[in-house]
Protein backbone atom coordinates (compact mmCIF):
# COMPACT_ATOMS: atom_id res chain seq x y z
CA UNK A 1 0.00 0.00 0.00
CA UNK A 2 2.93 2.55 0.63
CA UNK A 3 4.33 1.57 -2.88
CA UNK A 4 0.97 1.81 -4.52
CA UNK A 5 0.42 6.04 -2.69
CA UNK A 6 4.42 6.94 -4.37
CA UNK A 7 3.23 5.61 -7.40
CA UNK A 8 0.11 8.00 -7.22
CA UNK A 9 2.87 11.01 -5.64
CA UNK A 10 4.92 10.34 -8.19
CA UNK A 11 2.59 10.28 -11.32
CA UNK A 12 1.07 13.73 -9.79
CA UNK A 13 4.33 14.86 -9.60
CA UNK A 14 5.02 14.17 -12.87
CA UNK A 15 2.02 15.63 -14.29
CA UNK A 16 2.60 18.45 -12.89
CA UNK A 17 6.10 18.62 -14.55
CA UNK A 18 4.59 18.27 -17.53
CA UNK A 19 1.77 21.12 -17.19
CA UNK A 20 4.70 23.39 -16.13
CA UNK A 21 6.68 22.56 -19.32
CA UNK A 22 4.13 23.45 -21.33
CA UNK A 23 3.14 26.70 -19.98
CA UNK A 24 6.45 28.01 -18.25
CA UNK A 25 8.78 26.69 -20.43
CA UNK A 26 9.71 28.61 -23.91
CA UNK A 27 9.68 25.47 -25.58
CA UNK A 28 6.47 23.86 -24.45
CA UNK A 29 4.68 27.32 -25.10
CA UNK A 30 6.01 27.79 -28.47
CA UNK A 31 5.45 23.79 -29.52
CA UNK A 32 3.34 22.06 -27.06
CA UNK A 33 1.07 25.09 -26.54
CA UNK A 34 0.52 26.35 -30.02
CA UNK A 35 0.21 22.60 -31.07
CA UNK A 36 -3.30 22.33 -29.20
CA UNK A 37 -3.87 25.49 -30.09
CA UNK A 38 -3.35 24.49 -33.86
CA UNK A 39 -6.17 21.70 -33.40
CA UNK A 40 -8.18 24.27 -31.66
CA UNK A 41 -8.09 23.23 -28.01
CA UNK A 42 -9.22 26.27 -25.43
CA UNK A 43 -6.92 26.99 -22.94
CA UNK A 44 -10.15 26.18 -20.23
CA UNK A 45 -10.00 22.77 -21.53
CA UNK A 46 -6.40 22.05 -21.96
CA UNK A 47 -6.34 23.29 -18.33
CA UNK A 48 -8.91 20.92 -17.20
CA UNK A 49 -7.46 17.77 -18.73
CA UNK A 50 -4.40 19.32 -17.55
CA UNK A 51 -2.51 18.78 -20.65
CA UNK A 52 1.23 18.98 -20.27
CA UNK A 53 4.55 18.60 -22.42
CA UNK A 54 7.83 16.73 -22.48
CA UNK A 55 10.64 18.40 -24.44
CA UNK A 56 12.51 16.42 -26.56
CA UNK A 57 15.46 15.39 -24.46
CA UNK A 58 16.72 11.87 -23.15
CA UNK A 59 16.58 12.56 -19.14
CA UNK A 60 15.04 15.83 -18.60
CA UNK A 61 12.44 13.97 -16.17
CA UNK A 62 14.64 11.90 -15.26
CA UNK A 63 17.22 14.14 -14.01
CA UNK A 64 14.31 16.22 -11.86
CA UNK A 65 13.06 13.34 -10.89
CA UNK A 66 16.39 12.34 -9.18
CA UNK A 67 16.84 16.02 -8.02
CA UNK A 68 13.16 15.69 -6.22
CA UNK A 69 14.47 12.52 -4.49
CA UNK A 70 12.07 9.90 -6.10
CA UNK A 71 13.45 6.43 -6.00
CA UNK A 72 14.59 4.98 -9.69
CA UNK A 73 12.61 1.58 -9.04
CA UNK A 74 9.64 3.87 -9.21
CA UNK A 75 10.04 5.87 -11.82
CA UNK A 76 10.58 2.20 -13.81
CA UNK A 77 7.87 0.43 -12.12
CA UNK A 78 5.54 3.46 -13.57
CA UNK A 79 7.02 3.27 -16.83
CA UNK A 80 8.12 7.29 -16.81
CA UNK A 81 11.75 5.69 -16.97
CA UNK A 82 13.32 3.62 -19.01
CA UNK A 83 16.05 1.53 -18.32
CA UNK A 84 19.58 0.91 -20.28
CA UNK A 85 21.63 -2.34 -20.03
CA UNK A 86 24.09 -0.44 -18.00
CA UNK A 87 21.10 0.65 -16.04
CA UNK A 88 21.51 4.58 -16.73
CA UNK A 89 17.36 5.14 -17.30
CA UNK A 90 16.28 7.57 -19.91
CA UNK A 91 12.66 9.21 -20.31
CA UNK A 92 9.83 7.43 -21.92
CA UNK A 93 7.82 10.67 -23.21
CA UNK A 94 9.85 13.01 -25.29
CA UNK A 95 8.96 15.38 -27.49
CA UNK A 96 5.74 14.93 -26.99
CA UNK A 97 2.62 16.86 -25.54
CA UNK A 98 0.88 14.75 -23.09
CA UNK A 99 -2.15 13.36 -21.89
CA UNK A 100 -2.72 12.26 -18.35
CA UNK A 101 -4.96 9.52 -17.66
CA UNK A 102 -6.61 9.97 -14.49
CA UNK A 103 -9.16 7.54 -12.21
CA UNK A 104 -12.66 7.79 -10.82
CA UNK A 105 -11.68 9.62 -8.50
CA UNK A 106 -9.43 12.05 -10.59
CA UNK A 107 -5.65 10.72 -9.74
CA UNK A 108 -3.23 10.40 -12.80
CA UNK A 109 -2.48 6.65 -13.04
CA UNK A 110 -0.45 7.05 -16.41
CA UNK A 111 -0.11 9.08 -19.70
CA UNK A 112 -0.57 8.81 -22.76
CA UNK A 113 1.97 10.94 -25.05
CA UNK A 114 1.38 11.88 -29.13
CA UNK A 115 4.69 12.71 -31.37
CA UNK A 116 4.70 16.07 -32.91
CA UNK A 117 6.09 14.89 -35.66
CA UNK A 118 4.34 14.63 -39.05
CA UNK A 119 6.78 11.47 -40.36
CA UNK A 120 6.06 8.09 -39.60
CA UNK A 121 10.00 7.97 -37.60
CA UNK A 122 8.05 7.35 -34.23
CA UNK A 123 5.00 5.93 -33.11
CA UNK A 124 1.91 8.47 -33.08
CA UNK A 125 1.37 7.55 -29.35
CA UNK A 126 3.52 6.40 -26.39
CA UNK A 127 1.52 5.22 -23.55
CA UNK A 128 1.99 4.61 -19.82
CA UNK A 129 2.59 0.50 -19.27
CA UNK A 130 0.32 -1.63 -16.74
CA UNK A 131 1.99 -0.56 -13.35
CA UNK A 132 0.49 -1.44 -9.69
CA UNK A 133 -2.06 1.90 -10.33
CA UNK A 134 -2.61 1.47 -14.23
CA UNK A 135 -4.49 -1.39 -15.14
CA UNK A 136 -5.57 -0.59 -18.75
CA UNK A 137 -8.16 -3.54 -19.09
CA UNK A 138 -10.40 -1.51 -16.18
CA UNK A 139 -9.66 2.21 -17.38
CA UNK A 140 -11.21 4.43 -19.72
CA UNK A 141 -10.01 7.97 -20.67
CA UNK A 142 -12.15 10.74 -19.50
CA UNK A 143 -14.22 9.09 -16.91
CA UNK A 144 -13.60 10.99 -14.25
CA UNK A 145 -14.41 14.06 -16.49
CA UNK A 146 -17.42 12.41 -17.78
CA UNK A 147 -19.18 10.28 -15.31
CA UNK A 148 -21.48 13.20 -13.80
CA UNK A 149 -22.75 14.09 -17.53
CA UNK A 150 -22.95 10.17 -17.71
CA UNK A 151 -25.66 9.71 -14.93
CA UNK A 152 -27.39 13.33 -16.04
CA UNK A 153 -27.73 12.04 -19.69
CA UNK A 154 -28.21 8.56 -18.60
CA UNK A 155 -26.44 8.01 -21.32
CA UNK A 156 -22.41 7.22 -22.58
CA UNK A 157 -20.38 7.94 -25.71
CA UNK A 158 -17.74 5.78 -26.45
CA UNK A 159 -15.12 7.11 -28.80
CA UNK A 160 -11.46 5.96 -29.78
CA UNK A 161 -9.01 8.53 -28.94
CA UNK A 162 -8.12 11.15 -26.07
CA UNK A 163 -8.70 13.79 -28.54
CA UNK A 164 -11.93 13.04 -29.70
CA UNK A 165 -12.93 13.10 -25.68
CA UNK A 166 -11.49 16.61 -25.61
CA UNK A 167 -13.13 18.13 -28.24
CA UNK A 168 -16.11 16.64 -27.74
CA UNK A 169 -16.14 17.99 -24.09
CA UNK A 170 -15.34 21.64 -25.69
CA UNK A 171 -18.23 20.73 -27.89
CA UNK A 172 -20.35 21.06 -24.76
CA UNK A 173 -20.73 16.53 -24.83
CA UNK A 174 -19.44 16.11 -21.72
CA UNK A 175 -20.77 12.53 -21.57
CA UNK A 176 -17.72 10.45 -23.14
CA UNK A 177 -15.19 8.55 -22.74
CA UNK A 178 -12.36 6.88 -24.85
CA UNK A 179 -11.20 3.12 -24.84
CA UNK A 180 -7.83 4.48 -26.21
CA UNK A 181 -7.33 2.33 -29.09
CA UNK A 182 -6.87 -0.38 -27.15
CA UNK A 183 -9.94 -3.19 -28.21
CA UNK A 184 -12.79 -2.63 -25.65
CA UNK A 185 -12.62 -5.02 -22.55
CA UNK A 186 -15.38 -6.42 -19.82
CA UNK A 187 -13.75 -4.45 -17.38
CA UNK A 188 -14.34 -1.31 -18.98
CA UNK A 189 -17.71 -2.76 -19.82
CA UNK A 190 -18.75 -2.65 -16.03
CA UNK A 191 -16.98 0.34 -15.29
CA UNK A 192 -19.44 2.47 -17.72
CA UNK A 193 -22.37 0.34 -17.05
CA UNK A 194 -22.11 1.44 -13.50
CA UNK A 195 -23.36 5.35 -14.29
CA UNK A 196 -25.68 3.93 -16.98
CA UNK A 197 -27.10 0.94 -19.67
CA UNK A 198 -26.94 2.92 -22.81
CA UNK A 199 -24.23 3.26 -24.65
CA UNK A 200 -23.50 5.20 -28.48
CA UNK A 201 -20.16 4.12 -30.06
CA UNK A 202 -18.72 6.88 -31.87
CA UNK A 203 -15.76 4.89 -33.31
CA UNK A 204 -13.43 6.42 -36.26
CA UNK A 205 -15.17 5.84 -39.45
CA UNK A 206 -12.52 3.98 -40.96
CA UNK A 207 -11.77 0.30 -41.84
CA UNK A 208 -10.24 -0.05 -38.03
CA UNK A 209 -13.30 1.84 -36.72
CA UNK A 210 -16.06 -0.06 -38.14
CA UNK A 211 -14.06 -3.45 -37.47
CA UNK A 212 -14.06 -2.30 -34.20
CA UNK A 213 -17.94 -1.09 -33.46
CA UNK A 214 -18.61 -4.54 -34.32
CA UNK A 215 -16.63 -6.15 -32.12
CA UNK A 216 -17.31 -3.39 -29.43
CA UNK A 217 -21.36 -3.70 -29.80
CA UNK A 218 -21.41 -7.81 -29.28
CA UNK A 219 -19.24 -7.14 -26.37
CA UNK A 220 -21.52 -4.90 -24.91
CA UNK A 221 -24.47 -6.20 -26.05
CA UNK A 222 -23.63 -9.27 -23.42
CA UNK A 223 -22.86 -7.24 -20.88
CA UNK A 224 -26.51 -6.54 -21.33
CA UNK A 225 -26.13 -2.69 -22.41
CA UNK A 226 -28.05 -0.68 -25.00
CA UNK A 227 -25.77 -0.20 -27.58
CA UNK A 228 -26.45 2.35 -30.79
CA UNK A 229 -23.60 3.14 -33.41
CA UNK A 230 -22.81 5.87 -35.76
CA UNK A 231 -20.23 6.81 -38.13
CA UNK A 232 -19.00 9.75 -39.13
CA UNK A 233 -18.80 10.72 -43.27
CA UNK A 234 -15.34 10.33 -45.12
CA UNK A 235 -13.22 8.59 -42.60
CA UNK A 236 -14.04 11.44 -39.52
CA UNK A 237 -13.43 10.78 -35.94
CA UNK A 238 -15.31 12.78 -33.66
CA UNK A 239 -12.29 15.43 -33.31
CA UNK A 240 -11.88 16.10 -36.86
CA UNK A 241 -15.98 15.93 -37.66
CA UNK A 242 -16.28 18.53 -34.67
CA UNK A 243 -13.61 20.67 -36.73
CA UNK A 244 -14.83 20.35 -39.80
CA UNK A 245 -18.72 21.33 -38.89
CA UNK A 246 -18.92 22.86 -35.90
CA UNK A 247 -20.20 22.57 -32.30
CA UNK A 248 -23.64 22.54 -33.15
CA UNK A 249 -23.98 20.85 -36.48
CA UNK A 250 -22.17 17.88 -34.79
CA UNK A 251 -24.35 17.89 -31.90
CA UNK A 252 -27.16 17.51 -34.35
CA UNK A 253 -25.52 15.12 -36.04
CA UNK A 254 -25.14 13.23 -33.39
CA UNK A 255 -28.14 12.73 -32.05
CA UNK A 256 -29.57 12.06 -35.49
CA UNK A 257 -27.32 9.28 -37.08
CA UNK A 258 -27.29 7.45 -33.97
CA UNK A 259 -28.42 3.78 -35.62
CA UNK A 260 -29.84 0.43 -32.92
CA UNK A 261 -27.38 -1.86 -33.66
CA UNK A 262 -29.52 -3.76 -35.12
CA UNK A 263 -29.79 -1.54 -37.95
CA UNK A 264 -26.12 -0.85 -38.10
CA UNK A 265 -24.83 -4.18 -38.44
CA UNK A 266 -27.69 -5.03 -40.91
CA UNK A 267 -26.60 -2.01 -43.00
CA UNK A 268 -22.98 -2.61 -43.17
CA UNK A 269 -23.17 -5.76 -43.49
CA UNK A 270 -25.79 -5.71 -46.82
CA UNK A 271 -23.82 -3.02 -48.15
CA UNK A 272 -21.68 -5.80 -49.37
CA UNK A 273 -23.93 -8.70 -49.60
CA UNK A 274 -26.39 -6.80 -52.46
CA UNK A 275 -28.77 -9.25 -53.72
CA UNK A 276 -26.83 -12.29 -53.23
CA UNK A 277 -29.00 -15.03 -51.46
CA UNK A 278 -25.79 -16.90 -49.79
CA UNK A 279 -24.39 -13.47 -48.63
CA UNK A 280 -27.70 -12.35 -47.17
CA UNK A 281 -28.16 -15.48 -44.91
CA UNK A 282 -24.82 -14.78 -43.78
CA UNK A 283 -25.61 -11.29 -42.92
CA UNK A 284 -28.98 -12.50 -41.10
CA UNK A 285 -27.18 -15.34 -39.14
CA UNK A 286 -24.62 -12.77 -38.12
CA UNK A 287 -26.95 -10.43 -36.53
CA UNK A 288 -28.88 -13.28 -34.96
CA UNK A 289 -25.73 -14.15 -33.26
CA UNK A 290 -25.13 -10.18 -32.10
CA UNK A 291 -28.82 -10.75 -30.42
CA UNK A 292 -27.93 -14.16 -29.26
CA UNK A 293 -25.83 -12.36 -26.84
CA UNK A 294 -28.88 -10.54 -25.04
CA UNK A 295 -29.42 -11.65 -21.33
CA UNK A 296 -32.41 -10.18 -21.28
CA UNK A 297 -34.93 -12.60 -23.46
CA UNK A 298 -37.74 -9.31 -23.37
CA UNK A 299 -35.34 -7.39 -25.53
CA UNK A 300 -34.52 -10.78 -27.65
CA UNK A 301 -38.05 -11.00 -28.52
CA UNK A 302 -38.03 -7.65 -29.62
CA UNK A 303 -35.26 -7.58 -31.74
CA UNK A 304 -35.96 -10.76 -33.22
CA UNK A 305 -39.27 -9.37 -34.35
CA UNK A 306 -37.54 -6.00 -35.37
CA UNK A 307 -34.77 -8.30 -37.33
CA UNK A 308 -37.62 -9.99 -39.38
CA UNK A 309 -39.04 -6.63 -40.86
CA UNK A 310 -35.99 -5.25 -41.62
CA UNK A 311 -34.41 -8.52 -43.21
CA UNK A 312 -38.27 -9.65 -44.33
CA UNK A 313 -37.66 -12.59 -43.23
CA UNK A 314 -40.08 -14.91 -40.78
CA UNK A 315 -39.79 -14.53 -36.93
CA UNK A 316 -39.78 -18.37 -36.66
CA UNK A 317 -36.99 -19.00 -39.26
CA UNK A 318 -34.96 -16.60 -36.79
CA UNK A 319 -36.19 -17.98 -33.82
CA UNK A 320 -35.00 -21.25 -34.95
CA UNK A 321 -31.42 -20.28 -35.90
CA UNK A 322 -31.50 -18.40 -32.45
CA UNK A 323 -31.89 -21.61 -30.45
CA UNK A 324 -29.62 -23.90 -32.74
CA UNK A 325 -26.54 -21.00 -31.60
CA UNK A 326 -27.74 -21.30 -28.47
CA UNK A 327 -27.29 -24.37 -28.33
CA UNK A 328 -24.05 -24.98 -30.13
CA UNK A 329 -22.44 -22.74 -27.67
CA UNK A 330 -23.76 -24.51 -24.62
P1 LIG B 1 -4.95 12.17 -33.46
O1 LIG B 1 -6.24 12.82 -33.73
O2 LIG B 1 -4.12 12.88 -32.44
O3 LIG B 1 -4.16 11.85 -34.69
P2 LIG B 1 -6.43 9.78 -32.80
O4 LIG B 1 -6.94 9.64 -31.40
O5 LIG B 1 -7.40 10.12 -33.86
O6 LIG B 1 -5.19 10.79 -32.74
P3 LIG B 1 -6.12 7.10 -33.79
O7 LIG B 1 -5.06 6.67 -34.73
O8 LIG B 1 -7.52 7.17 -34.27
O9 LIG B 1 -5.61 8.47 -33.17
O10 LIG B 1 -6.04 6.15 -32.54
C1 LIG B 1 -7.00 6.16 -31.51
C2 LIG B 1 -6.33 5.97 -30.16
O11 LIG B 1 -5.54 4.79 -30.18
C3 LIG B 1 -5.35 7.08 -29.78
O12 LIG B 1 -5.98 8.16 -29.13
C4 LIG B 1 -4.42 6.35 -28.83
O13 LIG B 1 -4.99 6.23 -27.54
C5 LIG B 1 -4.34 4.96 -29.44
N1 LIG B 1 -3.18 4.82 -30.34
C6 LIG B 1 -3.09 5.25 -31.62
N2 LIG B 1 -1.88 4.97 -32.16
C7 LIG B 1 -1.19 4.34 -31.20
C8 LIG B 1 0.13 3.79 -31.12
N3 LIG B 1 0.98 3.85 -32.15
N4 LIG B 1 0.48 3.19 -29.96
C9 LIG B 1 -0.35 3.13 -28.91
N5 LIG B 1 -1.61 3.63 -28.92
C10 LIG B 1 -2.03 4.23 -30.03
MN1 LIG C 1 -8.50 5.27 -35.51
MN1 LIG D 1 -8.90 8.78 -34.61
MN1 LIG E 1 -8.05 12.04 -34.51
Amino acid sequence: QDKRESLFVLSQWASKLFKENLWETELGQSIGLSYFKERGYREDIIKKFELGYSPDQWTALVDEAKRAGFQSEYLKEIGLAIERDDHSLYDRFRGRVIFPIHNLTGRVIGFGGRTLKTDKSVPKYVNSPESEIYHKSDVLYGIYFAKKAIMDADLCYLVEGYADVIAMHQAGVENVVASSGTSLTTGQIRLISRFTKNVVILYDGDEAGIKASLRGTDMLLEEGLNVKVLLFPDGNDPDSYVKQVGSAAFKEYIEQHQEDFIFYKTHILLKDAHDDPIKRAEVIREVVQSIALIPDEIKVSLFIRQCSTLLDIEERVLLSELNKMRISKA
